[in-house]
C-alpha cells in the first residue's frame, strides 16, 4: 500500500502517519516520487479498512495493491436508509422483528401491529421459505408478498424479506423495503449480483459455514454490481456444540465494524434456535457494537409453522426494545473512555464524539435519538 502525501502536509503530518502506521504493526518509508512524497507502507493491511489511513491527517490518497475485497473494505461508514424512517448504522440500532413465516394475511397483520406496539421499527417475514427438508412448510411464496406489504403499511413500518434467486428478486422488489439474502444463499453470486442490480437495500446473512472474508467478498459482490446499500447479518455458524442451533460469533461484529463501513447486525433467533436465550443473546449484540437485531416473534409461538422453538412473543419483544434503550444511554456513557483510547490511537489530541473517527468499534452508540 502506499500513501500519497498532500503538498500541505507538515512534518508534524508525516510523523504522525508513520507513528499511527507502527501502532498497527506496519512499517511506513518516506519517499520523494517526481517532486511529491509518498510513505510506501510494509506489513499485511488487507484486514484494515482504507479510511484508517485516508483519514489521517496530510494523506491525500490510499493506493492499495490487489485487495480481495475493495469496494467493501474502502468503504466508508455508511448508514443505510430503509424506507423513510429507518436508518441502520446511525447510531440507535434498529430492531427488525416478525414471524419466521407469513402464514395468512390474518397472522401477518396481527403479528405486525404487536411488533409496532412492542417498539421495534422494521416488520419481517418469509415468503418462501428454505427449509432444510423439504416436506416442511416453505412458506406461502408470491401471495405472502402482498400480505407482508399491506401489514407493513397498515403498521407503518418497513418491510424485509429473503430472496432466493433472480426471479423472486424481480417479483419481491416491488413489495419490499429491503431484500435479504439468507444464510444458504450467501455462496450464490447470480443472487448476489441480482441484488446488486436493484436499488433496494439488502440484509446479507453470513452463512453458517462462512469466514469473515467470505461474507465481506459476498458484500463486495453486491456492491460492484452497483448497489452499496448492504448491512451485514451475524447469525451463527456451525460448531460442535449441539445445544444452540448454532454458534453465535459476536466477535464478528466488532471486527466486521473495523473492517468494512457497512453496518453489522444480528440475528439471535436462528443463531441460538431457543426462544430463552433470544434476550440474553440480544443484549450481548448491543453490548458489542451491533446496529440492529433481526427477531422471531409470533403472537402464538405453538401454532408457528416454522421455527416454532424460536419464536418469541410479542411481550419479551417489548423487553429486549426496554434492554437496548437501556443499553444505548449506559454504553453512551461509558463510551468517553473509549473514544479517548481511539482518538489517541488515531492521533488526535482532544477525544472527539462518538461515531466520528473511522473504524470506531463503539461507534454505534450514540444518544438514542427518540425514546422507543
Ligand atoms: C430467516 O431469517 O428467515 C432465515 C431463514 O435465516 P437464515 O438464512 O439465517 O437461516
Ligand atoms: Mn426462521
Amino acid at each position: 500500500m502506499i500513501l500519497l502525501i498532500a503538498k500541505t502536509a507538515t512534518k508534524e503530518h508525516l510523523d504522525n502517519i508513520i507513528a499511527n502506521l507502527a501502532l498497527l504493526g506496519l512499517a511506513g518509508r518516506t519517499v520523494a516520487a517526481g517532486g511529491s512524497l509518498v510513505v510506501a507502507v510494509a506489513g499485511d493491511t488487507r484486514g484494515m479498512p482504507t479510511h484508517r489511513f485516508s483519514s489521517l491527517p496530510g494523506v491525500e490518497k490510499v493506493v492499495r495493491f490487489d485487495p480481495q475485497c475493495p469496494l467493501v473494505l474502502e468503504s466508508s461508514p455508511a448508514p443505510v436508509q430503509i424506507g423513510t424512517q429507518v436508518i441502520i448504522g446511525e447510531g440507535q440500532p434498529v430492531i427488525m422483528a416478525g414471524p419466521c413465516a407469513v402464514e395468512s394475511r390474518q397472522q401477518i397483520a396481527t403479528i405486525a401491529e404487536a411488533v409496532r406496539i412492542s417498539g421495534a421499527s422494521m416488520l419481517r417475514g418469509g415468503i418462501w421459505k428454505p427449509r432444510s427438508s423439504p416436506y416442511d412448510f416453505t412458506g406461502l411464496g408470491e401471495p405472502a408478498l402482498e400480505h407482508l406489504a399491506a401489514a407493513g403499511e397498515a403498521a407503518g413500518l418497513p418491510v424485509v424479506a429473503e430472496v432466493m434467486s433472480p426471479e423472486q428478486v424481480q417479483v419481491a422488489e416491488p413489495y419490499l423495503d429491503m431484500l435479504q439474502i439468507g444464510a444458504r444463499n450467501m455462496y450464490n453470486y447470480e443472487l448476489l449480483k441480482a441484488v446488486g442490480r436493484t436499488n433496494r437495500p439488502v440484509l446479507l446473512k453470513r452463512s453458517f459455514s462462512a469466514t469473515l472474508t467470505e461474507l465481506l467478498q459476498a458484500a463486495e459482490y453486491i456492491m460492484l454490481a452497483g448497489n452499496p446499500r448492504i448491512v451485514l447479518c451475524e447469525r451463527g455458524i456451525r460448531t460442535f456444540e449441539g445445544f444452540t442451533r448454532n454458534t453465535l460469533d459476536l466477535s464478528a461484529v466488532p471486527a466486521l465494524k473495523s473492517l468494512s463501513g457497512l453496518p453489522v447486525v444480528v440475528d439471535p433467533s436462528h443463531a441460538t434456535g431457543r426462544r430463552e436465550l433470544i434476550r440474553p443473546m440480544a443484549r450481548a449484540a448491543i453490548a458489542c457494537g451491533a446496529d440492529g437485531l433481526l427477531i422471531e416473534v409470533h403472537t402464538d409461538p405453538a401454532s408457528a409453522l416454522s421455527d416454532s422453538a424460536q419464536a418469541i412473543i410479542p411481550e419479551t419483544l417489548r423487553q429486549i426494545v426496554d434492554d437496548v434503550h437501556r443499553l444505548c444511554w449506559a454504553l453512551a456513557g461509558a463510551d468517553d473512555s473509549l473514544v479517548a483510547v481511539e482518538s489517541i490511537a488515531h492521533g488526535v489530541k482532544e477525544p472527539v464524539a462518538s461515531g466520528t473517527l473511522p473504524g470506531l468499534p463503539l461507534a454505534g452508540f450514540a444518544l438514542p435519538r427518540t425514546p422507543y
